[in-house]
Formats: structure tokens, C-alpha cells, sequence
């Protein structure tokens, strides 16, 4: 863009966040009350990073199928999808039941249950890289367990993992990582870059206990890895006696059986977390059998790995009927031909402008950029147009991620989606003196 085109831009761009910030505060006074509220006992009023945003955060009080309703009764067609969680939608009804049946019979039980094996054997029958699996509570708990297990199992104690990678509250690698990530001797290599990674696992094999990878990177900005890249580090992961570990926490939902399965690559252990709980707490790590053996109680040299909530009937109940039920091989089959093609039609709408949507199957990232970036450095640095857009939408009645993303749930629709393109045509010739070419 010509020097002065820009600068035109720019003040247009700061004209019109000023005005969509006015609207929004406007619009929310209740949630607003509920975050000076929040301020008095929390710090920023905020107990999950994620989901806080300036001027202040919308309080959601109640969801419907895809619907959210927030503090001050403004109605969203919800997009975001809980982070990917919330696949089955809101109050989904069998679901529902499944929880109230295991409520009836009590829920601290103390003991084994029955509905353990079950889910652990819908997700084994699943995975082709899942021979056995245990629970957790959480993504980031399924993770500290799969990387305590390769440290344990090889005796080695350096992890390479991935700028921009997320794995979790303490396992976060934006930048080099974040001060609270726990002490493994961490290599930070390029994500998509297989000479990088395979130089830096040659140069690190004698201590190095695992590489952990997402197949797309989610957080990082909807980046899918290129195949090349994870077949690239499943040899050299083979050379170098060191674990290939999916966190398949976002991408378990491409298909029936996760990333691992549309590509035909079997890491030594996956971890999963979100939808597979039916929406409750939930984690999971599992992998080859002689590891995941390892864990046998029967055995006198055995692993211990303990968690209170870890079988907590709740989720169990929950994780069997959403699989049995609800997200069976042909609906991931649906949900992720249902993201491609919306993908494919909101990359239509802004062809030529410096607006693009990265990502697979139902989970999506908006970049304001010319091109689809397939590297975390072909990220442009954003002005603020994604808070725009963000606000934009909000004002339109869409609830997506503050960061620009997108988790379809099954409740998602053709109505929702054709509604959805509308919304994001409007917003683009309302603002399309923003939206010049900027490539990276
Ligand atoms: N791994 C990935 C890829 C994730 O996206 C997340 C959560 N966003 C986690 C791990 C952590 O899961 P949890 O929030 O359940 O701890």
C-alpha cells in the first residue's frame, strides 16, 4: 500500500476500533459490573488467560444447542465452540441424560467404575497409536504425563517442542515459553521447518527423552502441519531412541481417529483432552503398549500415576455417550468437510485483500494478511484490525475467539455458516479500506 493510502488506513483503523470499543462498553454494562466484581478477588478478574480482552470480557450466563446468551442478554451464535471442547454444543440432550443417569447413582464413588473401561476402550478402537490409555483431568495434565513418561522411559530429561506450540497452562512455547513452564531442559525448534527439527534432534539425541508436537498448530494460529514435517520427525525421533508425542488435544476431532489417522503417522504416544469428556474435565495419555505397560499396577517395577478425578463418573459417562452417540466416525467425517467448505468460502470472500483464514477441517484462524501463513514468522504483527474484526462480529451476533478463532460444534449448521459468510461480507465492505494487500 502507498505511504499515505497507509497512513489513511491507519487512523480509519483507529477511527473505527475507537467506535466499536464504545459500542461494546455501551452495550455490556452488566458484564462489565461482573468483571469490576471479578477485579476485587482475581487477578484482572480473570482465572483462564484465554478468555480475557479489553475494554473488559463478556460475562455468558446460558447456551442453547449453538447459541450463547451474555450477562446483558445479547444472543451469539457460538463459533468459538469452547476452544474445541464444546463440540456437542450446549445442553445437548443425551448428554445430558448420560450425566443425570450417573448422578442418580452418586459420584464420588471411590473405586473402579465401570464406564472407565468403556471409554478407554471407544478411544483405543479409535487411535491407530493408542494400544492403551490412562485419564487425567485436564490437556496439560495429559501432557506433564506423556513427557514424565518418555523421560522415564528413555532416562533422558530434554524435549523438543515447537515456537508457538501450546500444550498446556505450564507447557507454553509462544516466544521461547513462558516463566511458569516446568523445568525440562526445553529446544525450541521451527514449526513446518523438517531440517530445523531433524538438525535439532541429531544434535540433541543423546539426551533427548521426546519431541512433542501438535499436528496443527491451534493456538499458534491455526497452522496444520505439512506431512512431510511429521513424517520427517517420526524418523528422526526412530534414530534417536527418543518418543514421537501427538497432542492431538485440538486436532483428535479431524477424524474418527484424530490427525494420526487422515495422515497415516503413528506417534509412540498421543495426548487428548476437550469433546472426548463430553464436554467435563478431561485428559487423556495413551500410546504403545510396552509404554503404556509401564503404568500396570500388577507389575512390581510399575509407574505410579495417581488423580483423584481422574475415572470421575461425570466425564466418563458424558466421553461414552458423546462417542457412541453423537460424534461417530461419520459425523468427524461431516464436521470436518463442513469446516473445509467453509473455510474454503471465507477465503472466497476476501480474495485479493489482506484477510485470509489458515486452518483444517472445522477449526479455523483469521489472519489479516494476504497469505495463508504456514509458518509461526509468516505471521504478520497485528494493528488491531483482529480486535476490530472480533468486536465486529460480536455486534453481529457471532462469538468466536478473541484471537480470530473458530471451533465448529455439531450444533453448527448451513443457516449458521451462510449467516456467518453474510456477516463477514458486511464487516469487509464496511471496512475495506483496511483490508488492502499486505503481504508478509
Ligand atoms: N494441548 C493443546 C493442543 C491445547 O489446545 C490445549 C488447550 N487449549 C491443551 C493442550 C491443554 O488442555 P487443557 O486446557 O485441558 O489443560
Amino acid at each position: 500500500m502507498p505511504q499515505t493510502a497507509q497512513v489513511l488506513a491507519n487512523s480509519s483503523l483507529e477511527t473505527s476500533l475507537a467506535e466499536a470499543r464504545e459500542r461494546f462498553i455501551a452495550g455490556n454494562p452488566r458484564s462489565r459490573a461482573a468483571h469490576l466484581e471479578a477485579t476485587a478477588v482475581m487477578p484482572g478478574g480473570n482465572t483462564r488467560t484465554v478468555l480475557f480482552y479489553t475494554p473488559f470480557p463478556l460475562t455468558m450466563i446460558r447456551g442453547s444447542g449453538c447459541r450463547l446468551w451474555d450477562a446483558d442478554g445479547h444472543e451469539y451464535v457460538d463459533l468459538l465452540g469452547e476452544y474445541t471442547a464444546g463440540i456437542y454444543g450446549h445442553n445437548n440432550s443425551l448428554i445430558r441424560s448420560a450425566i443425570d443417569r450417573a448422578l442418580d447413582d452418586g459420584w464420588n464413588l471411590g473405586g473402579h467404575g465401570l464406564m472407565e473401561a468403556q471409554l478407554a476402550r471407544l478411544i483405543c478402537d479409535r487411535f491407530p497409536g493408542i494400544d492403551l490409555v490412562r485419564f487425567t483431568n485436564s490437556g496439560t495434565e495429559a501432557n506433564l504425563m506423556a513427557l514424565g513418561t518418555a523421560a522415564a522411559v528413555t532416562g533422558r530429561r530434554s524435549v523438543l517442542v515447537f515456537d508457538g506450540g501450546y500444550h498446556g497452562g505450564v507447557l507454553y512455547f509462544r516466544d521461547g515459553g513462558i516463566p511458569t513452564n516446568v523445568p525440562y531442559r526445553w529446544i525450541v525448534a521451527q514449526y513446518n521447518d523438517p531440517q530445523n527439527a531433524v538438525a535439532l534432534v541429531r544434535q540433541h539425541a543423546p539426551d533427548l527423552a521426546a519431541v512433542l508436537v501438535e499436528p496443527m498448530l491451534g493456538g499458534g494460529g491455526c497452522i496444520p502441519a505439512d506431512p512431510g514435517f511429521l513424517h520427517a520427525l517420526r524418523s528422526a525421533t526412530d534414530e534417536a531412541g527418543a518418543l514421537l508425542i501427538f497432542d492431538e488435544v485440538m486436532t483428535s476431532r479431524m477424524s474418527s481417529g484424530g490427525q494420526q489417522k487422515r495422515l497415516g503417522i503413528t506417534p509412540d504416544l498421543t495426548t487428548l483432552g476437550k469433546y472426548i469428556g463430553g464436554g467435563m474435565s478431561f485428559g487423556a495419555f495413551g500410546g504403545r503398549a510396552d509404554i503404556m505397560a509401564r503404568y500396570d499396577p500388577r507389575r512390581a517395577d510399575a509407574i505410579p500415576h495417581a488423580g483423584t478425578f481422574n475415572n470421575n463418573v461425570l466425564t466418563m459417562a458424558a466421553g461414552v455417550a458423546g462417542l457412541t452417540h453423537l460424534f461417530t466416525p461419520a459425523a468427524a467425517d461431516a464436521l470436518f468437510a463442513r469446516g473445509e467448505a467453509l473455510r474454503a468460502r471465507l477465503n472466497l470472500l476476501s480474495d485479493g485483500l489482506a484477510m485470509c483464514w489458515s486452518g483444517l477441517g472445522s477449526l479455523m484462524t483469521v489472519h489479516f494478511q494476504t497469505n495463508i501463513p504456514s509458518r509461526t514468522a509468516d505471521i504478520a504483527p497485528d494493528r488491531g484490525t483482529k480486535e476490530l474484526f472480533f468486536l465486529e462480529m460480536l455486534n453481529r451476533g457471532f462469538y468466536l475467539a478473541r484471537r480470530g478463532m473458530l471451533a465448529l460444534s455439531l450444533e453448527i449448521g448451513d443457516r449458521e455458516c451462510d449467516a456467518f459468510c453474510a456477516a463477514v461480507g458486511d464487516f469487509i465492505a464496511s471496512h475495506r479500506s483496511l483490508l488492502g494487500r499486505t503481504s508478509r
